[in-house]
């Protein structure tokens, strides 16, 4: 769904939407970005609202995707959706390891494993959201935290895992913030995971980078041309049709 030469423009719904609004929302976006062929764009919707996407972006420049899956494909684990049947619906990458998620349902690293292999298994691509707390920054460990949680993926399932999928860098304290992490942050970090990857796996040029965390149309740009990004994950800023568009317009020419 990706080819290396197209920055990459992720919006993250979350618990967010409802018919009526997805209505008109999922027919903006696939109107006024139709534009940016230039872009791999995918929106990734709550559950109950994938039929409604796949009906209405179907055939848009726009691919959907989901915020979690289950690591099992099925059996007795109630309120869980399995990789096939999101597959169903043509959903084409899921977020894995969100730390809206890890927080809230103390979500372990083996357990991300898990579902990042369940959803290459099943031809998705995984997007792995990596990033440490405040706490972690300010002890100076987040390059510790963030190999933790990739080296996880490596030892249980080996390099190839990770060919054609997505990292985000998400420094948790810049999600849902007023400002997102610095350049230099950014660009150290993203620097430290591909060498992590890149030593462990043999085609390096098949593992995406993005940056999220308070990702709006100011920051776009310059968040886009730091060294190793290649491309961008938002929240707020994806459910805004205009903002949405904003940032297309202003990245779609690096
Ligand atoms: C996120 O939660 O993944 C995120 C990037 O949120 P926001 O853009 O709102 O900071």
């Amino acid at each position: 769904m990706k080819t290396k030469s197209k920055k990459i423009v992720i919006g993250n719904m979350k618990m967010h939407g409802s018919l009526d609004f997805n209505e008109s929302y999922f027919k903006s976006l696939k109107q006024k970005l139709s534009l940016f062929n230039e872009l791999s764009i995918t929106l990734c919707v709550p559950y109950p609202y994938l039929f409604q996407a796949q009906k209405i972006l179907m055939g848009s420049n726009i691919h959907w995707g989901c915020q979690n899956v289950a690591k099992e494909l099925e059996g007795p684990f109630t309120g869980e959706v399995s990789a096939s049947m999101i597959k169903d619906f043509q959903c084409e990458l899921v977020i894995v390891g969100h730390s809206e998620r890890n927080t809230a349902y103390c979500e372990s690293d083996e357990n991300i494993a898990e579902k990042f292999n369940m959803i290459k298994k099943n031809n998705m691509t995984p997007l792995l959201c990596v990033g440490e707390n405040l706490i972690e920054r300010e002890a100076g460990i987040m390059e510790k935290v963030v190999s933790e949680q990739i080296k996880t993926i490596l030892d249980l399932y080996g390099q190839d895992i990770f060919k054609g999928s997505i990292i985000a860098y998400e420094p948790i304290w810049a999600i849902g913030s007023d400002s997102a992490a610095s350049p230099e942050q950014i660009e150290k970090m993203c620097e430290f995971i591909k060498q992590l990857i890149y030593s462990n796996v043999t085609d390096n040029d098949d593992v995406n980078i993005v940056y999220g965390g308070s990702v709006n149309a100011k920051n776009a740009v310059q968040l886009c041309e730091i060294n190793g990004v290649d491309g961008i994950l938002m929240g707020r800023a994806s459910l805004d049709v205009n903002e949405f568009y904003e940032i297309c317009n202003s990245i779609h020419k690096i």
